[in-house]
């Protein structure tokens, strides 16, 4: 028997029309290269969707048309995410920081005919411009006013481009099915590929990005959205937001900017935020420096690689900020797994604590994991046995875009493998050991550069650290510790490896200690390991 319940699709126009009844009043604040400080209400930004949709339409664009962008975080970067998805083309938002061949290629892979971009962005673009086969039309991200001048025949400003539309536009049905958004991944090998998101699989993301022990967003909080538009739709929060009208905060080009980010929490009074670790090492960093309290801000979500424990104590015990720990990847829209604490946590003695707080937490409901072994056979969930994680769930892409041969990560049926490494706790627990490949392998045995670096951390002259493995004749690889110091510190080697001791198995224990005063990051703001093994090749290690 079938049940009786409509069947509704489940299209992102339906955030937008919800929004604009029950949140128009709702403030967008965003920091631009016109406008530090511009305001505006979600009611404005969907009327602007609209002129903007009316102005696609005329510009020839309809369903499945690529319209790129090479934005940052701002309202009119959100306009976009609801004009063009929700007239039934696809938003493909491009990830500025990449190599200019590789945002040349996804370009051209993608088609898009429409390039919207920042001004700050516009020198990249003029000097792509021939390479780029497909883009008919630049539109620069501002008005008339502050239009740069530029050789790029037909350029104009995004102002100039909506002004004088028709303020109504009749949003077409569309299949919940339908392409909404695509968004590149950079791997380490190989040209990126391309994740092609659909109205469907948006929603139920956003269903599970809202609840309490996800995001957590509500209709009282300020949300600093840190987290860049162009890396896995900002984690879903431009759609989070409107939905339960959380008030918004657009960082602009400033999100790596610690001092910024400072203000903009205590002048917009932000209360949530989420981003990458190195983003907030910044910006605790700034805080401590500067001797202010991150106030009033209570929860930060942190993705994107492994948080230190050593950040989740400062925010708590110095700016007494909770921090949700959580695992996730563009090609899972991108939410996987969440970490939170049950029943009598509070309770725990310290090292108990500390244990779960590094875990990336249990999976989000409508996401199914297991690991396996390199034969694909399922491994147990004992907390011990490592394995690659699998995932499903109808947020999980099922192929990459026009990959043009099978993808390996799909070979097995109806599963797609991460390419992580990890251990599951009997109660759904799962704590990532590595990237496969940035997995040390030490005499056959595996050694975890993630644990490793976070009681690296742990040491208070350390500000970030990264383990690598270097090529061993007895061992076969080694673990190299490279250390950045807090400003006005110098540890020593000694003194690194001494607070190693005791904290880690002694045959994990790194075979040297290099200092430096950065470390080499990836487009989407990570710690590098591929930048670094380069930096480090030929490195001898003092026990080889
Ligand atoms: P991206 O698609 O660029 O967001 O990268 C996804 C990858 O980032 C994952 O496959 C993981 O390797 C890594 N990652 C994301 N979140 C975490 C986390 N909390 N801890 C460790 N690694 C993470």
């Amino acid at each position: 028997m079938q049940g009786l319940m409509m069947n509704v699709p489940l299209v992102i126009t339906d955030i937008m029309r919800h929004a604009e009844r029950c949140h128009a009043g709702t403030e967008v604040v965003s920091f631009t290269v016109d406008n530090p400080r511009h305001r505006t209400t979600l009611g404005e930004v969907f009327r602007r969707s609209r002129k903007l949709a009316n102005a696609l339409t005329r510009a020839g664009m309809g369903l499945g048309d690529r319209v790129g962008t090479l934005a940052w975080n701002d309202y009119r970067h959100l306009e976009l995410y609801y004009g063009v998805s929700c007239m039934g083309a696809v938003l493909h938002t491009v990830n500025p920081r990449l190599f200019p061949e590789q945002v040349a290629y996804i370009i051209n892979h993608a088609g898009d005919r429409l390039l919207f971009v920042d001004p700050l962005i516009l020198p990249l673009v003029e000097k792509l411009k021939p390479a780029l086969s497909s883009v008919e039309q630049v539109i620069v991200l501002t008005d008339d006013a502050h239009l740069p001048a530029s050789a790029i025949d037909g350029l104009r400003s995004y102002e100039s481009f909506i002004a004088g539309e028709p303020e109504e536009f009749d949003w077409p049905d569309l299949d919940e099915n339908t392409a909404s958004s695509l968004c590149y991944t950079s791997g380490t090998t190989g040209n990126p590929k391309g994740v092609l998101f659909s109205h469907r699989s948006t929603v139920l993301h956003n269903y599970a990005a809202l609840v309490g022990d996800a995001f957590g967003c509500t209709r009282r909080d300020t949300i600093l959205v840190v987290v860049p538009m162009f890396h896995a739709n900002a984690w879903g929060l431009p759609y989070a937001g409107p939905t339960v009208g959380t008030r918004m905060v657009f960082p602009g080009p400033k999100m790596g900017d610690g001092a910024t980010l400072a203000t903009l929490i205590a002048e917009e009074g932000i209360t949530l935020a989420s981003g990458v670790p190195t983003v907030w090492q910044l910006l605790l960093n700034h805080a401590r420096e500067a001797g202010v309290r991150l106030e009033p801000l209570r929860k930060v979500s942190v993705g994107g690689s492994a948080c230190p424990l050593a950040v989740m104590e400062e925010f708590r015990e110095r700016h007494g900020v909770e921090v949700l720990h959580a695992w996730g990847m563009t090609e899972m829209s991108p939410v996987g797994t969440l970490n939170t604490f049950p029943w009598g946590f509070e309770n725990w003695p310290k090292a108990e604590q500390d244990a779960l707080r590094v875990k990336q937490g249990q999976p989000a409901f409508g996401v199914q994991v297991k690991i396996v072994d390199d034969a694909g056979h399922e491994l147990p969930w004992d907390g011990r046995t490592a394995g690659i994680v699998k995932v499903r769930g109808p947020w999980v892409c099922s192929d990459y875009y026009k990959l043009g041969h099978p993808s390996e990560s799909h070979a097995e049926p109806g599963w797609f493998a991460t390419g992580d490494v990890a251990t599951m706790d009997p109660d759904g627990v799962m704590q990532i050991t590595d990237r496969a490949k940035d997995v040390i392998k030490s005499g056959g045995e595996w050694i975890s550069s993630i644990d490793l670096e976070n009681v690296a951390c742990g040491h208070p002259k350390v500000l970030q650290a990264a383990v690598i493995g270097i090529r061993h004749p007895k061992w076969d690889e080694r673990p190299l510790l490279v250390v950045v110091p807090r400003a006005g510190e110098a540890p020593t080697r000694e003194e690194v490896l001494g607070w190693l001791q005791g904290r880690i198995a002694n045959w994990w224990m790194p075979d040297d200690v290099v200092f430096v005063d950065s470390l080499p990051l990836t487009a989407t703001g990570k710690i590098s390991k591929l930048e670094l093994r380069k930096r480090f090749t030929g490195y001898v290690l003092p026990t080889a």
